[in-house]
C-alpha cells in the first residue's frame, strides 16, 4: 500500500521513494551489490525534523527500520526488506572550526565531505582510508585511519552527538550531557538513535606526506609480513600501513601511480604494503628505509602526496560489486603468518586479503572510554572477496571465510572482531567483541533507550530481558 505524502507531515522537507517511483531502483541499492532488498519506502532526509517524521510514520505503519549513513556496510545494514529506510544522504552539511579545532559534520556526510573541508585549514579528522564511504557509520562502530596510531579510532574523537531516539526525542550526547550513552555510542552508536549530526576533533596534518604502495610478488609474503610485525612494534606513530594480497591489474580504478607497475607484476598475486608517514620527509624516508631491502619491493610506487589526495585516490579502487567480508584479530605469529599466506593468495576476481596492526594510540586507551572494544587487539586479518557473477556467490563466500575458519581452527585468533568490517557477526561473536561486561551494560543501556529494538539493522545488542 502506497504511503501519501502527507504521512510525513505538513514540515517534511525531503523525498519520498517507493516501488514504482522512478529512482526507486537506486534509491534501495547500496554499495555490497550482493544485498538486493525491497524496502517498503526509502525517506532522504533533509533534515533532523525529517528523521522525526519518518521515526513516526515507521512506528504508526508497524514498519522494521534500517537507518542508513553513506551504505557501506558490507552486512547491507542501510537497506530492509519491507521496512523504511531513513536515508540520511542528504544531511551532509560540514562546518569546520578551525579555532576550537573541531568539526561538526551531518549524520549522512561521507569522509570526503569532512576531508574536503578540513583540509582548507590544514586539518583532517581521525577517519577511514577510503573518501566515499560514510562517516558517522564508521565513527559510530569505532573507525580505523591513517591518524589513529596517533590519535586513536575515530570513535575516540567523537567530542558531541545529536541523536534522535526510537520515541523520536531529540538528546545532546556528551562526556556532559547523558555520559552513559556518550559511553555506549562510540562504538556500539547505530544501537541507541539516528545521529543527526557529530562534533568531532580535528587535528594538524602536513600540506604533503609520504605515501603511496611498495608492491612485492607474493612468493615474499610471508618475508614481508614479518618484517612489518617487527616494524609495527618499533615504529614512530607518525607512521602507518596496512598490507594487501591482491591481484593488481584486475582491480579497477587503481590510483594513476600505478600506471608504473613493472610488466612482470601484471596478472601476479601481489602484496602491496600501502603507507603514510606524517613526518618530515627526511624522517620519513628513513623511518620507511627498512622496508625497501632484503627483500627489496619490485615496484617503490612511494613519494609524496596530500593528505586528502590520499584518500581520494583510493576512491574508485573499490568498486560497488558483489562482496563478502570476514575478518579475525591475530597476534602475527609464524603460524598465523603461514595459514594467511596460503589462503590469501588464492585470490579470484578483485578479492583482497586486507593486513593491518593497531598501534601506538590504537592499543592504549589514552583516556577514551567508549565502548569499542579492539584495543587489545594486534593486527586485523580482513579477507574482502569481491566479483561480479552471481554464480560465484557461495565459491567467494567461502574463500573469504577460509583464513578466518583456518586461524580459528588452529586456537590462532584472538577474541572479537571489528564488526565495521564483517558481513556475518553474530550474537556469539558480538558479545565476545564486547566483553560480558561492556555487553551487560550496553543490554541494560538499550532496554533504556531502545526497549523495541527499533535499531537493530547494525552490529545488534538486544535489549536486556529479550535474550
Ligand atoms: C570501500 C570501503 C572502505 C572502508 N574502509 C574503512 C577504513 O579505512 N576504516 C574503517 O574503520 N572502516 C572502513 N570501512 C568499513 C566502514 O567503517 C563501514 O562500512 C561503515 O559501517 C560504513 O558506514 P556507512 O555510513 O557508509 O554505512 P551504512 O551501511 O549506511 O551504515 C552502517 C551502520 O551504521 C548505521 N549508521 C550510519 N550512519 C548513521 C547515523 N548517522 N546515525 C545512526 N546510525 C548510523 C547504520 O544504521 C548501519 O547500522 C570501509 C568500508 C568500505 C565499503
Amino acid at each position: 500500500v502506497a504511503i501519501e505524502h502527507e504521512a510525513l507531515g505538513r514540515g517534511f522537507r525531503g523525498e519520498l521513494i517507493q516501488p514504482g517511483d522512478a529512482g526507486y531502483d537506486d534509491a534501495r541499492a547500496v554499495f555490497n551489490a550482493r544485498v538486493d532488498c525491497r524496502p517498503a519506502a526509502v525517506v532522504r532526509c533533509a533534515g533532523t525534523a525529517d528523521v522525526i517524521a519518518a521515526l513516526a510514520l515507521a512506528r504508526r505503519e508497524r514498519l522494521a527500520v534500517a537507518v542508513r549513513g553513506g551504505g557501506r556496510h558490507v552486512a547491507g545494514y542501510g537497506t530492509i526488506d519491507g521496512g523504511l529506510v531513513i536515508d540520511l544522504g542528504p544531511m551532509n552539511d560540514v562546518r569546520v572550526d578551525p579555532a576550537a579545532g573541531t568539526v561538526r559534520l551531518g549524520g549522512g556526510a561521507r569522509s570526503r565531505d569532512v576531508l574536503v573541508e578540513a583540509a582548507v585549514h590544514g586539518l583532517a579528522p581521525v577517519t577511514g582510508v577510503v573518501g566515499h564511504v560514510g562517516a558517522g557509520g564508521l565513527m559510530l562502530g569505532g573507525g580505523v585511519g591513517w591518524l589513529s596510531p596517533r590519535h586513536g579510532f575515530a570513535c575516540d574523537n567523537i567530542v558531541r552527538l545529536e541523536v534522535v531516539g526510537a520515541d523520536g526525542a531529540v538528546l545532546d550526547v556528551s562526556a556532559d550531557s547523558h555520559p552513559e550513552l556518550f559511553w555506549a555510542m562510540r562504538g556500539a552508536g547505530p544501537n541507541f538513535g539516528v545521529v543527526s549530526s557529530l562534533e568531532v576533533k580535528l587535528h594538524p596534518v602536513p600540506e604533503t606526506v609520504l605515501s603511496g604502495d611498495l608492491v612485492f610478488h607474493a612468493d615474499r609474503g610471508p618475508a614481508v609480513l614479518r618484517k612489518l610485525r617487527d616494524l609495527a612494534a618499533t615504529c614512530s606513530e607518525d607512521l602507518y600501513f596496512f598490507v594487501m594480497y591482491n591481484r593488481v591489474e584486475s582491480r579497477p580504478g587503481l590510483p594513476d601511480h600505478l600506471d608504473g607497475l613493472p610488466a612482470q607484476l601484471r596478472g601476479e598475486i601481489c602484496l602491496t604494503v600501502t603507507l603514510m608517514h606524517l613526518g618530515e620527509p627526511a624522517v620519513a624516508e628513513r623511518d620507511v628505509e627498512v622496508l625497501r631491502f632484503d627483500p627489496a619491493p619490485d615496484a617503490d610506487l612511494l613519494g609524496r602526496a596530500s593528505y586528502l589526495d590520499l584518500h581520494l585516490d583510493q576512491d574508485d579502487v573499490y568498486p560497488s560489486v558483489r562482496q563478502y567480508w570476514a575478518a579475525e584479530h591475530v597476534a602475527l605469529s609464524d603460524g598465523a603468518i603461514a595459514e594467511i599466506d596460503a589462503v590469501a593468495r588464492d585470490i579470484e576476481d578483485q578479492s583482497i586479503t586486507s593486513i593491518y596492526p593497531y598501534t601506538h594510540a590504537m592499543s592504549r586507551r589514552r583516556g577514551s572510554d567508549g565502548s569499542f572494544a579492539c584495543r587489545d587487539s594486534d593486527w586485523d586479518v580482513s579477507t574482502l572477496a569481491m566479483w561480479t557473477d552471481p554464480a560465484d556467490d557461495a565459491a567467494r563466500s567461502e574463500w573469504a571465510e577460509r583464513i578466518s575458519g583456518g586461524l580459528r581452527e588452529r586456537g590462532l585468533v584472538a577474541t572479537g572482531v571489528y564488526p565495521n568490517m564483517v558481513s556475518r557477526l553474530g550474537d556469539e561473536r558480538l558479545r565476545e567483541y564486547f566483553g560480558d561486561d561492556a555487553y551487560g551494560r550496553l543490554a541494560e543501556l538499550k532496554r533504556r533507550y531502545d526497549p523495541q529494538n527499533v535499531f537493530r539493522r547494525n552490529a545488534n545488542v538486544v535489549p536486556a530481558g529479550q535474550a
